[in-house]
């Protein structure tokens, strides 16, 4: 098959074979968030560069090597979001949504872009449920957050996750951390990449980030933020720290956790699993005090994370949780004849306005061939419409589980359904 006719490198089709799991993702964790105060936000699949480049950090990879850039027909810079915290920053204070109640909890779920090398976990359209929460500074809204995003994890019953925390420093702690960067990695300076080499003048903490294998090796052993952090930050992290023990939520504090974005302050966490291979970060987040200021806002404190629903998908796979499996095709009306079919048709327009799946033949085939169909659909019932059932206003009511047949009026199809549907409820839960 040539190029053009396949979806491009790094996105996946979503197929209805599949799609069912992913409304079940995405209802259950908007559900979930609900339960702590999160309302949905939609913002635009695009944003001017400018809200990515000035926000998400110059030396980061997602900007310096993975954005989807492009000048519009009118010359605008544009991009594909990379992610949602600067876009739904930006749309806070352009809706003034912090002079409301605070603080403002919001959460959303859609396609993010990034022009990266694809692998399994790693795609160029992927998908982030992510929820942010502005204007709440106290170590008591690290904690919930966080809890958020384990009881998001925890409704779609993954439990071989687990949580790691840190915390990378306020502005005047980092100074100090910088400088510590800068002296111990100017040593190896040679063997850092291209890109590490021109970090270590602006923003050395970023190669503890690199995915490189030799700039990741000598980071290993460079100094960490907790060592160096004020008072101040020092007393949020212990904070943070109770209010999860108080919650009953593990977690280990891992100091190498600097998350690739560069707005975080203070709490970083992220999610990791070990069964879906070398992606295992399902969840990433932290706080971000100086992002709205930085954006043109009232200086606000805020923080939140966003989880990848393609490797959440992974996990749920990995432990075989199922998704429900959704309901099949109530019934299935088998028309013989231009009548017939009229008749169908409106049937199905009657049964659907109740609620019901009704299919009918709208391809033209004969009655042996849509009843194959009708199995292959997996419909629950079928009846036949013929000139006779249509003279007698009677027909046959097949279940196509265990054969029976029952004849009915057809003025009563919709009561008949819902009393069958009501015994197949009532047998399932076994009364
Ligand atoms: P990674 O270290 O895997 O590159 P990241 O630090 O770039 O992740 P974030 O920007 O924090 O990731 O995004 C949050 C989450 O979104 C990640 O934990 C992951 O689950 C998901 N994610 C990020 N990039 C991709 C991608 N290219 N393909 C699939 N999922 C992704
Ligand atoms: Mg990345």
């Amino acid at each position: 098959m040539s190029e053009i006719n396949k979806a491009p490198r790094g996105t996946n089709d979503i197929l209805p074979e599949e799609s069912y799991k992913w409304q079940f993702v995405e209802k259950r964790l908007m559900e979930t968030a609900a339960l702590f105060g999160f309302r949905e936000i939609r913002v635009p699949v695009f944003e001017h560069t400018e809200v990515f480049t000035k926000n998400v950090g110059d030396t980061t990879d997602v900007v310096q090597k993975e954005m989807y850039t492009f000048n519009d027909k009118g010359d605008r810079s544009i991009t594909l979001r990379p992610e949602f915290t600067a876009g739904v920053i930006r749309s806070v204070i352009e809706h003034s949504l912090t002079s409301a109640a605070l603080p403002v909890k919001v959460c959303y779920c859609g396609g993010c872009y990034r022009y990266e090398k694809p692998q399994a976990g790693r795609l160029r359209e992927f998908h982030q449920f992510g929820a942010e929460c502005v204007g709440a500074a106290s170590p008591a809204a690290d904690a919930e957050v966080i809890s958020l995003a384990n009881s998001l994890l925890a409704s779609l019953d993954i439990k071989k996750i687990s949580l790691e925390i840190n915390s990378i420093g306020c502005k005047s702690c980092r100074e100090k951390y910088h400088a510590a960067l800068k002296e111990y990695f100017s040593v190896n300076k040679d063997n850092l990449c291209g890109t590490c080499n021109e970090r270590l003048e602006r923003n050395p903490m970023r190669i503890l980030d690199c995915k490189s294998p030799v700039c990741s090796k000598i980071a290993a052993d460079a100094p960490i933020m907790l060592d160096f952090l004020c008072d101040e930050c020092s007393q949020h992290f212990e904070g943070v720290k109770g209010h999860l023990d108080a919650m009953g939520i593990e977690y280990t504090v891992n100091p190498r956790i600097v998350r690739g974005l560069d707005y975080y302050t203070r709490t970083v966490f992220e999610f990791v699993s070990n069964n879906i291979g070398a992606q295992g970060t399902v969840c990433g987040g932290g706080r971000y005090d100086g992002l709205l200021e930085q954006m043109g806002g009232q200086p606000s404190p805020a923080l939140g994370f966003a989880m990848g629903v393609e490797r959440l998908l992974m996990v749920m796979e990995s432990e075989q949780i199922p998704a429900p499996v959704p309901e099949p095709c109530d019934i299935y009306i088998a028309p013989m004849g231009e009548a017939a079919s009229v008749k169908a048709t409106a049937l199905c327009c009657l049964l659907r306005n109740e609620g019901f799946e009704a299919l009918t033949d709208i391809v033209g085939r004969g009655l042996k061939a849509q009843m194959r169909y009708a199995n292959k659909i997996g419909a629950l019932y079928t009846v036949v419409l013929g000139d006779s059932e249509l003279e007698s206003g009677k027909v046959n009511l097949k279940c196509m589980e265990n054969g029976s047949e029952k004849e009915i009026a057809l003025d009563n199809i919709v009561e008949e359904l819902y009393s069958a549907r009501i015994s197949s409820f009532a047998e399932k839960l076994d009364i």
